[in-house]
């Protein structure tokens, strides 16, 4: 069978099988298209079925989460773990805890996750889980109770050597901290290397907390410094106001950037002084409340409910938010604004049109997969230094932080050149380079 006629009957059979899933289908689309050329040139991976076994994930897990809420009523959420793939080590990905959530989001951000860990060039294979549970506006103690009974199911499935989850939107410190109480309490083990994303005081890793976000930056620096430009003096749009978004613009503007606008789902502010990251970390994360209380304190800022952020000109976006945020018009409103670098720093925010109309006008376009490994990197310096039960300095941590993604964009480029693309096609790049490190191990593993 031809290639093209092979991934074509592995698409087909992805949609059959996975009916109405559509980011699923839409991240399956987005690597299957790439990988082309590497299967012309490996084709013992296209008879030994390895396109095929990678887009069925290894094990799916979806169960009930009962909980009671502050007034005494009884709640009920369904809960997911999708270990995707294992080819490369333990299944390794976030938690989501948002309304949205359903099996065909965790299934494409567990797919994204293959190849993201592998491009890290660590020893992570790929999962994803979560539940339709919104944390918004939840007492403490309901997200304690939440958590507790998410964890008395998850609980068998995962370990330091199986499955090892960690945040993502709507799971942070907190959360992971009752999660793991939880996990140690139903065990009675005190496994560090089960959970990531810990405080740092009882397992953490410094530069974690900061890791997603600082390294959507560095990926983005050496972006730019291909076509001699850096983020000194330029215009920067970040959307989300979220744990990825505050550590992005921290480093935007350590690097000398100056960040105009960022975003929540209420709406988006503009702050032509540069955006005051106290206020916003103090707005978001410690009252947790809505953006708009941000131009409410700031003379200089205005919010908008309407519209989007991505109308206000600038040199530099940076996606940070969600899944199909960034839309073909948006990226026509960028590109006519003169966007030099468009770097994710969230799980597929641009929908394939923008992506087409970006790279159509030959801006830098840096797929999340790549852009966003280095939280995902870091939580597995996390498992490194729980392991050896030993903690590294911030600058340690961080300096490795900034290895990865360097290698990571070098990475792409290169791939992106063997096989037969421009080098600054990161998409081409991060795709067969992620998937040949998998499907290398998937050969060697025999068919499981
Ligand atoms: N949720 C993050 C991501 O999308 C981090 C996952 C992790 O640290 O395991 O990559």
């Amino acid at each position: 069978m031809d290639v093209s006629t092979h991934i074509e009957a592995v698409h087909a059979e992805v949609r059959r099988r996975n009916p109405g899933e559509a980011e699923f289908h839409q991240a399956v689309t987005e690597v299957l298209s790439s990988l082309g050329p590497a299967l012309e040139r490996h084709p013992e991976y296209v008879s030994g079925g390895i396109v095929e076994r990678l887009c069925e994930p290894e094990r799916q897990v979806a169960f009930r989460v009962p909980w009671v809420d502050d007034q005494g009523a009884v709640r009920v959420n369904r809960g997911f773990r999708i270990e995707f793939s294992s080819a490369l080590g333990p299944y390794k990905g976030g938690l989501r805890f948002h309304p949205s959530v359903n099996l065909g989001i965790v299934k494409f951000l567990g797919f994204e996750q293959i190849f993201k860990n592998a491009l890290t060039g660590m020893g992570i294979g790929g999962g994803k889980g979560g539940a339709d549970f919104d944390p918004r506006g939840r007492s403490d103690g309901e997200i304690m109770r939440f958590c507790q009974s998410f964890m008395t199911e998850l609980y068998r499935h995962i370990g330091e050597r199986t499955d090892v989850p960690a945040g993502d939107i709507g799971v942070g410190g907190r959360e992971i901290g009752f999660l793991f109480g939880q996990y140690k309490r139903l065990t009675n083990r005190f496994e560090a290397g089960v959970l990531t994303g810990k405080p740092v005081a009882w397992g953490g890793s410094h530069a974690r907390t900061e890791a997603t976000g600082y390294g959507t930056v560095f990926f983005a620096q050496e972006m730019l410094a291909t076509r001699g430009k850096s983020f000194d003096g330029r215009r920067v749009v970040v959307s989300g106001s979220g744990n990825v978004a505050v550590y992005a613009i921290e480093k935007v503007q350590a690097l000398g950037g100056r960040v105009v606008a960022c975003s929540d789902s209420s709406g988006y502010v503009v702050d032509e002084d540069g955006i005051d990251l106290e206020l916003l970390k103090e707005i978001k994360e410690v009252r947790r409340a809505r953006l708009s209380v941000y131009a409410e304190v700031k003379p200089t800022a205005h919010f908008s409910a309407r519209g989007t952020l991505y109308d206000v000109p600038c040199d530099i976006a940076l996606p940070c938010a969600t899944q199909n945020e960034l839309g073909r018009d948006d990226a026509v409103a960028l590109t006519k604004n003169g966007v030099l670098a468009v770097a994710e720093g969230a799980n597929m925010p641009s929908t394939p049109e923008a992506i087409e109309v970006l790279r159509g006008a030959g801006v830098l376009f840096g797929p999340g997969k790549a852009a966003n490994a280095g939280g995902v990197a870091t939580s597995a310096l996390e498992m490194q230094q729980n392991a050896a039960r030993d903690q590294w300095t911030f600058e340690q941590t961080e300096s490795r932080l900034a290895a990865v993604m360097r290698d990571i964009h070098t990475e792409c480029r290169a791939t992106a050149d063997t096989y037969g693309g421009a080098p600054d096609d990161y998409v081409l790049g991060a795709n067969i380079a992620g998937f040949l490190r998998v499907a290398d191990a998937m050969a060697a593993q025999g068919i499981v």
